[in-house]
């Protein structure tokens, strides 16, 4: 038997979560069972952890959590075996399939990717789906051509999850980094993880009618979209690309197509979910050369099973601090 956090369907229709011992006869279908030893909280995690599933779970009971990090405990798949280490991140588990709040969970081996060297359990959940996607938006940047020392690269959303991280590792490159957050007294921490400009959320959190401001950010890493995603597009130096990663200010894109048509700007959508496994492996073996664990640590608040539910309303208000590391045992 082991615990599992298990969100069912109540009489009024609404779900909520309990801590339950289960059996693994009751564990879903798939060919190789993983003792969980961490997971953490993403936004997504916010969703499948409320009443109606965010509109991402289909069927109850169901065990959310879309990462996490353990060891192999059985395996019919020749790529695994009993002892290994390995990470899971997206492919809609923890959505559509039982995640990682739980002790153990059963999954295909295509979902998972082997622990990169130089990174024990816990950080790849400090990393985690958020950590993950935020050095993919980097990569793409560099793909479309972002090298340091073409001027400063806006990363909204600055203090959240996606944000924490992407600060880090640009930081690291040895980009400038300015980071747009709407908590004033964040500004220490962002600091501390690189950034050397703070902008105000409500500096870009309005529409303007002009489709071109003054050229200021050489890329964008985006966790918000919205309206501030539109101002960003005309404030974009010409050729620069966006990273468009979130909607943590909504799904709306309230823009025109003017930048792309006279500054030839690039907006990139990074999907981290279906991402095929060969560059899934490139993100992870980037994370572990270009993350620097000390300010990865810096930004984590551990957690429990228990601490989830609370959590999960947290960080749909915007009120997590960079990453949570739970603890499942
Ligand atoms: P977090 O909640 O940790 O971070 C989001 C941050 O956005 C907040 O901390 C806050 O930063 C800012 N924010 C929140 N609400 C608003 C608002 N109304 N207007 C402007 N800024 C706001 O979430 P994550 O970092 O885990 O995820 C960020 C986004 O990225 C989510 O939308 C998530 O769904 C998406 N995502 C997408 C992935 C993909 O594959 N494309 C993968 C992972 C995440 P601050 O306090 O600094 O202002």
């Amino acid at each position: 038997m082991f615990n599992a956090l298990i969100m069912e369907k109540n009489d009024d229709g609404l779900a909520s979560a309990t801590i339950k011992e289960i059996g693994e006869d009751q564990l879903p279908e798939g060919n190789v069972t993983v003792a969980i030893e961490y997971s953490t909280v993403n936004y997504k995690d916010g969703l499948c952890l409320s009443a109606k599933g965010g509109g991402l779970v289909r069927n109850y009971p169901h065990v959310p959590g879309i990462d996490f990090a353990g060891t192999v405990e059985s395996s019919d798949d020749d790529r695994y075996k009993a002892g290994d280490k390995v990470v899971l991140t997206g492919w809609r588990v923890g959505e559509m399939y039982w995640g990682g709040y739980a002790q153990k969970a059963r999954v295909n081996a295509d979902w998972l990717v082997p622990l990169p060297a130089g990174l024990t359990p816990q950080q790849a959940m400090a990393v985690g789906t958020a950590g993950f996607t935020s050095m993919l938006a980097v990569m793409a940047l560099e793909d479309h051509g972002l090298k340091p020392g073409q001027g400063p690269v806006l990363v909204t959303g600055a203090a959240g999850g996606v944000g924490s991280v992407a600060t880090a590792i640009l930081a690291n490159l040895g980009y400038e980094v300015a980071g747009v957050t709407g908590r004033p007294d964040t500004e220490d921490y962002l600091k501390s993880l690189g950034a050397t400009q703070i902008v105000p959320r409500e500096d870009l959190n309005e529409t303007t009618k002009r489709p071109l401001e003054a050229e200021t950010w050489a890329g964008c890493v985006d966790a918000v979209g919205g309206e501030m995603l539109a101002r960003v597009l005309g404030q974009m130096k010409y050729g620069g690309s966006v990273s468009a990663v979130g909607l943590a200010g909504g799904a709306g894109l309230p823009a025109t197509v003017i930048p792309f048509l006279l500054r030839g700007v690039n907006l990139l959508g990074i999907d981290s979910v279906m991402q095929p496994y060969e560059n899934r492996l490139r993100a992870w073996e980037r994370i572990a050369k270009d993350l620097p664990m000390d300010k990865l640590e810096a930004m984590v608040k551990p957690a429990t099973l228990s601490d989830l539910p609370q959590l999960g309303a947290d960080i749909l208000q915007g009120l997590v601090k960079g990453r949570v590391v739970v603890d499942v045992n």
